[in-house]
């Protein structure tokens, strides 16, 4: 893999001291998109498809895009144009999916605690198969395919109690007590629960370890264990697993973390999947998008307090929640080159501490006035923005070569009262 295409340096250069997205000034960008706005680069994209389908060749596999890592419509059609699934975990990702074009053979659905509702908008896509959570979910599912006249396709989710390491604790998902999946001791019942209900059919076995995973061990010792729950199946006479589902999780470059290899990542996985049979799916995220976007913001005001400099910027934790919420990493730069450097904090303008980008982070002097790009913001960025202190969302705009197009609105004042109903109805006996 190469290191300019993982950092997204190599789409984002400068040009006349002016960072570029691909053939794009983002000064350009801001003067018409306004700040703050998420910037795109479609090639970082097609790349990182390219480099994920070209490691796993030797193996037949799907990959099913996790769409709650980036839900921008104009993504997920790039991402089914290049020939991707995806994996949902709400009916509203479901219906962004299926509005993207994705047919409900391309889409997985999971997440931990998915309503009947959900089930049955699911059942009625005719998804390729739901990911499974618990033995009550299975039973519940079974149910509403039999109302729908309908066969539930259905993979276990299986906490494979494995210790990974991640940058945070709430990005480990795969450990022993964690919410996720069914402990492992339980699969096998699970799995003659699943065989003998009539509108079930048990199609695949499902993990997801957690995310930004840099060792490649724990997807090892994870598929080992998956591969010893199909080979018990079969034993048991269950002929009918088609999938092994590993998840998402592959890491990307924030800082200068060394990265999993992935031609080594599949010499490793490919010859236990191999011996199944089982087509391999993986539901990559962060590892897709997080390094193709950026965050642009304009600095407002520059002051000292308590011997600190801090920067307030027009983009804080509303837009990007990471750095206050995972404690997360991302490099800064100014847009337009500056030759001296400071150390400030970067903040927000919203009434929270914990509003911040980044703390003691030498970068370049900038002053009122200058955009800052925050790097590598294309994974869980806009997705996890809100409307806090009444700021409407930013602007999204993708890039494509020397092209580009606001893709998403930014958001007026009037869309933060749309659903307020000033004449509400009243229910209950009147006082
Ligand atoms: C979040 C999630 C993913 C994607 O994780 P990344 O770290 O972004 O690759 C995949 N599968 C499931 C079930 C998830 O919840």
């Amino acid at each position: 893999m190469g290191q300019s295409v993982l950092t997204g340096t190599g789409v984002f250069r400068r040009e006349g001291g002016v960072l570029q997205c691909e053939g794009v000034s983002l000064e350009a960008i801001a003067a018409v998109a306004g700040t703050p706005c998420y910037v795109y680069s479609a090639g970082t994209i097609r790349d990182r498809y390219a480099q994920l389908a070209g490691a796993l060749t030797d193996v037949p596999h799907r990959i099913h895009y996790t769409l709650k890592a980036n839900a921008n419509a104009a993504i997920l059609r790039l991402l089914r144009e290049l020939g991707a699934g995806v994996d949902v975990v709400s009916g509203g990702e479901l219906h962004r999916a299926l509005r993207a074009g994705f047919r409900g053979q391309d889409i997985i659905f999971g997440g931990v605690g998915k309503t009947a509702q959900e089930l049955r908008e699911g059942l009625e896509a005719d998804v390729l198969f739901f990911n499974v959570e618990s033995e009550a979910e299975l039973i519940l599912l079974d149910r509403i395919a039999a109302e729908l006249g309908r066969t539930a396709r259905v993979s276990l989710r299986v906490n494979p109690e494995i210790t990974v390491e991640a940058a945070h604790e709430y990005i480990k998902t795969g450990q022993k007590g964690a919410k996720f999946g069914i402990p492992y001791d339980e699969v096998l019942p699970a799995a003659r629960v699943a065989r003998d209900l009539p509108n079930t059919e048990l199609v695949g076995l499902d993990m997801h370890l957690g995310s930004q995973l840099f060792s490649l061990e724990p997807y090892l010792a994870g598929t080992e264990r998956l591969v010893l729950l199909c080979l018990a199946l079969r034993r048991e006479g269950v002929d009918t697993l088609r999938y092994l589902d590993i998840g998402g999780g592959l890491a990307v470059r924030y800082e200068d973390e060394s990265l999993p290899d992935l031609t080594q990542f599949s010499e490793l996985l490919v010859p236990g999947v191999a011996q199944t049979g089982l087509q391999l799916v993986m539901e990559p995220g962060r590892f897709m998008v997080g390094n193709s976007g950026m965050l642009v913001t304009r600095v407002l005001y520059r002051k000292r307090s308590g011997g600190k400099e801090h920067l307030v910027c027009d983009a804080g934790m509303t837009e990007l929640l990471r750095p206050s919420h995972y404690n997360a990493y991302h490099r800064i730069e100014a847009v337009r080159a500056r030759s001296e450097v400071m150390v400030a904090d970067v903040v927000g303008p919203v009434c929270e501490s914990g509003d911040f980008l980044a703390l003691d982070r030498q970068l370049e002097a900038v002053h009122p006035g200058d955009l800052l790009a925050v790097f590598d913001a294309g994974a869980y960025g806009y997705v996890m923005s809100s409307n806090y202190n009444a700021r409407p969302r930013a602007a999204e705009v993708l890039v494509d070569g020397d092209r580009w197009a606001v893709v998403t609105a930014r958001e007026r004042y009037e869309d933060l009262v749309r659903h307020e109903l000033p004449d509400p109805e009243w229910h209950g006996k009147e006082r």
